[in-house]
Order: C-alpha cells, then structure tokens, then sequence
C-alpha cells in the first residue's frame, strides 16, 4: 500500500496565549548580566516560524565568567548537609509547579510540541527535583570498619566540583532538570549551556529561582555548542562535563574534556529496537508502537522506531499499525486534541525530509504518509516505512523524527542479532505473551533499558542511560548521585 498524497493536516489552534519570556542576558552568579558579546541568536516558534525573541549567542569569556562564579560558590554548597540541598531543590519544585502553566505554554511555544506532551515534561521535571531531594538525604555509603588491623577505613561521598552540562532541544527543561537535580544533590555548582534552538524554559527557570538557590551555585550560559559547549568541555577548573545530544556532539565533547583529564557523562542518540514476536498481542504492540513511537514527533531519543516482527505476524501486525498511524492528529501547541507537533526547527524538519527522501531511493515502501505538511511551521505526516530488509541504512540510521520502519525476522537468535546490530544502545522493548522468552530475551539485549510489552515508560527511580555508541553516565535514580559524586577513603591508623 503506497500513498502519495498528503493525508494529514495540522490542527491549528486558534489563539494561544503569548508565553512569558525570560529575562535578556546571561545568568551568572545570581543574575542577568550582558555578554561579553552582542551577538544574538533568534529563537524560533517552530510551529509558525515566528521569531519568539533573541537570547545571546554567549562566548568563551561569558563561559570563563560563569565558571569563576560557580568555583567561589563550590566550598560553602558542597559544606551544605543533604537536608539544606533537598530542601533548596523542593524549593525549584514547588516554584516550577505553582508555575506549571507558564512553563508549558513557553516550552510548547519553543519547541511546537503538543499539550500532552509539554504537561508530561512539566510535571517529570518538578518529580525528578523532589526525588532527588529525597535521594540526596537516603543516599549512604559502606559502613565504616576495619579491612586492615588496626586500621578503620570510613568512606566519603564528595561533591565532584564544578560541573558543565550541555542539553538538547527535544526536552529542553526536563533534560535540564535531569541534569540539575542530582548535580545539586550532590553538592556541585553547575554552569548550564541550553540548547541554542530552545533555551527559554531555562533561563526562566533561573530568573524564577534566583532568589532562593545560592548566588553561583547554577549558572546558565546560552551560545552555539563550538563555542560555549566546546570551552565548558575543555575549561580546566570544569570537574566534570555532562551531555545529553548526538553521537557527534558527545564525540566532540568528550575529546575536548581529554586536555583536562575531567570526567565525562553521555546521553547520546538511540534508535530502539521493538521485537515483536508471533505470540504477542499484537494490537497492544501496535498500540504502542503509535505512542512510544510518536511522542514529541519521533524527536526522543528512546523512541519506538524500528520494528522487528516475526515473519509468520508480519502482515497481521503491520496492517494494524498502519491502521493506528493513520489515526494520528497533528496539531500546534494550542490544539488540545493534537497528538504530535512540528519538528524543532527548519533544518531539522529538511533533515528529516531528505531521510525519507533517502528511503525512497533505496525502494522501501512508505504504508502510510512520507510527507512534508503545508505550512506555516515545520510539520511532517506520521510515517511507517515497510519492505526494509537487513541492515538498510534505515535500521541504523537515527532519523528522530515521526518515522517508524518495519523489519521481519525468522528465529528468536536472528531477531536478537539483527536488534543488536546498530552503533546504539540505549533502549529496547521486547512483545511477547512467553514467559521464558520475556525472561531471557531482554538479558541478550545490548541496551541500557528493555521493556517487556511496553515501551518508553520512564520511572523517575529508574535509571536511564546507554551502552555502546549511546554514551556512559546514568540520569534519573540514585545511579545519577554517584555518576555526579566521588568516592573518597580515609584509613586512621588505631595502632
Ligand atoms: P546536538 O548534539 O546537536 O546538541 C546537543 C547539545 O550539544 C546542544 O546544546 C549543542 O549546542 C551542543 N553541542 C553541539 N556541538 C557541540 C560541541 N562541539 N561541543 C559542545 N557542545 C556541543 O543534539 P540535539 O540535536 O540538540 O538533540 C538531539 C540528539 O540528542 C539526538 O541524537 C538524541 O538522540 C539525543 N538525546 C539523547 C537523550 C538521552 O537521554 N540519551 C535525550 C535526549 C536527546
């Protein structure tokens, strides 16, 4: 089944309320202050190509700037107790729930996505500052004791120091707030560089907690990545550089981190699996497919976009979820009954645009939309691609956006080879009713989360993180307090 013509349209919200925009400048040492250059960069609305406002296109000095505030406000927050840092990171909790509207109209506005989505970014940001608050004060070391006569060893978890973290746009405060909770937790002062397509839920976030987080203790720097995000990486009085982005960008970082010999923590790309097996409930499958598969537009790392199905259900399940993916409501942020938004920005919606461009040429069947949607904004049609065979470039290639592939396999090996053949590793799900295969499945997998008959559920407990060409460090969970901590022995002599 092939087709053509466009089948979708955008719901077009018919007002939506301007968003509050944050304060001009840099954030650094509790305040807004000028950059060292005058330079801007525009910040887009990708759902009218609207320019919102400018923010500035920050330098290596404004970095050097934010980094001197940050180590003369390391000593006296890492001399905090856990309790006084809980008690500050409920504090951003509270102030990001009593202004939840706010945020989601400002997030949605910067990033075109819809309703469901910007509320879900929301509330998982304001749970992970009060989960971190709890972890920070439950968190414990090995009890002290003798390994040695008469010598007793005690262990300290330390804060690591200054800590530069670099987000992307798909969850531009959610993906913040993975990053600054445990961060602070831990007792570390950050600097911050957002996104340049969407930093303003960020610099919001800060003009709103000014008051009640410690001058220096997080600062934000906006800029282009070559620039800012390249000088945090490289900085020598920088402890530690955490990003959450592409392969590329993680690559760049992690070398310019190697001068310094600073720890490093990588959130990269993903391009999750989805083993459908012949006995699995194929409506629930295809059910999910549509959600995890489609939320944010495809633009999420973890997303369901590559399905390996068992030959003998292949045809049974795709029709189901062509049928599912037609269903699919495209909107602005304002349309309440909108399922998926626009793309980020104009050069990642033609991104997108030349991948299935690319699957055209390599003759692959495109079962439902394939297609750019009338403007304004940066809209595609929700797109399941068929007829892919092993190793096309679409198996490994991360496209991230509202594009899900479908492959078929023969044997449970061949669908756990063929799962485990692309440079990622950070999620899967695996669909079936057996429960030995449930069982031994998801051990094979080389992938940092696997679902079984589900898929992008994310707990704030859990951890999230990947294997292989997706990066090392863990977000979420207590794992994140020890990635953003460090371990330190003292052994006092009894004799
Ligand atoms: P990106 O790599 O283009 O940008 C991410 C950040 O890195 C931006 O702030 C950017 O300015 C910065 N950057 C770019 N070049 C840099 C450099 N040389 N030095 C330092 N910083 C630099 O990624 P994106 O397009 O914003 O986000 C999409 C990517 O992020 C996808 O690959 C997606 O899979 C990944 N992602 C991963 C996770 C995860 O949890 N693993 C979550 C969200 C997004």
């Amino acid at each position: 089944m092939t087709t053509e013509t466009a089948q979708f349209t955008v719901i077009r919200a018919d007002a939506t309320p301007a968003p509050s925009l944050p304060a001009f400048g840099q954030f650094i040492g509790g305040k807004f202050v000028p950059s060292s250059s005058s330079e801007t960069v525009d910040v887009v609305n990708p759902a009218t190509e609207e320019v919102l406002t400018q923010v500035p296109a920050g330098t290596a000095e404004d970095v050097d700037a934010a980094v001197a505030a940050a180590v003369a406000a390391k000593d006296a927050w890492a001399a905090t107790t856990p309790r006084d840092r809980a008690a500050v990171l409920l504090k951003i909790a509270d102030i990001i729930e009593a202004n939840r509207e706010l945020f989601e109209t400002l997030e949605a506005a910067n990033t075109g996505k819809p309703p469901a989505v910007a509320e879900d970014d929301i509330s998982s940001a304001i749970d992970t500052f009060r989960f971190s608050a709890g972890a920070a004060r439950a968190y414990s070391t090995l009890g002290a004791d003798d390994y040695a006569e008469n010598h007793t060893s005690v262990i300290h978890r330390e804060p690591v120091g200054v800590v530069g973290v670099i987000t992307p746009w798909n969850y531009p405060l959610l993906m913040a707030a993975w990053k600054i909770a445990p961060v602070l937790g831990a007792g570390n002062t950050l600097v911050l560089k957002p996104s340049e397509q969407t930093p303003l839920t960020t610099l919001k976030l800060a003009e709103l907690i000014a008051g009640e987080v410690p001058a220096g203790v997080i600062n934000i720097v906006t800029g282009p990545g070559r620039v800012v995000g390249n000088r945090l990486s490289e900085h020598p009085h920088v402890d530690l550089v955490a990003i959450t982005g592409s392969v590329g960008s993680g690559q760049k970082v992690a070398a310019a981190a190697a001068g310094s010999v600073k720890r490093v923590h990588l959130e990269l790309g993903g391009k999750a699996p989805v083993v459908i097996f012949a006995d699995a409930d194929l409506e629930a499958a295809a059910k999910g497919v549509r959600s995890a598969g489609f939320w944010n537009g495809g633009q999420e790392c973890g997303a369901a976009c590559r399905v390996l199905v068992h030959e003998s259900v292949a045809d049974k399940f795709t029709e189901l979820l062509v049928k599912e993916i037609s269903e699919i409501t495209v909107g602005t942020p304002g349309a309440d009954d909108a399922e998926i938004g626009s793309m980020i920005s104009k050069a990642h919606y033609e991104r997108v645009l030349e991948a299935l461009e690319d699957i055209r040429k390599d003759g692959h069947t495109i079962a439902v939309g394939g297609r750019a949607i009338e403007g304004p904004g940066y809209f595609i049609e929700p797109t399941v691609v068929t007829n892919v065979p092993a190793q096309a470039p679409i198996t490994s290639n991360e496209i991230f956006g509202p594009v899900v592939s479908v492959e078929t396999f023969s044997t449970d090996d061949e669908a756990v080879t063929r799962a485990n053949e692309t440079i990622y590793g950070l999620a899967a799900s695996v669909w079936t009713k057996d429960s030995a295969r449930s069982l031994t499945v998801p051990r094979k997998l080389d992938f940092g989360t696997v679902w079984v008959n589900s898929h992008l559920v994310i707990a704030t407990e859990m951890p999230w993180g990947g294997f292989k060409g997706s990066g090392y460090g863990r977000d979420l969970s207590s794992y994140a307090l020890d990635d953003f901590s460090r371990t330190k022995h003292v052994m006092y002599n009894r004799g």
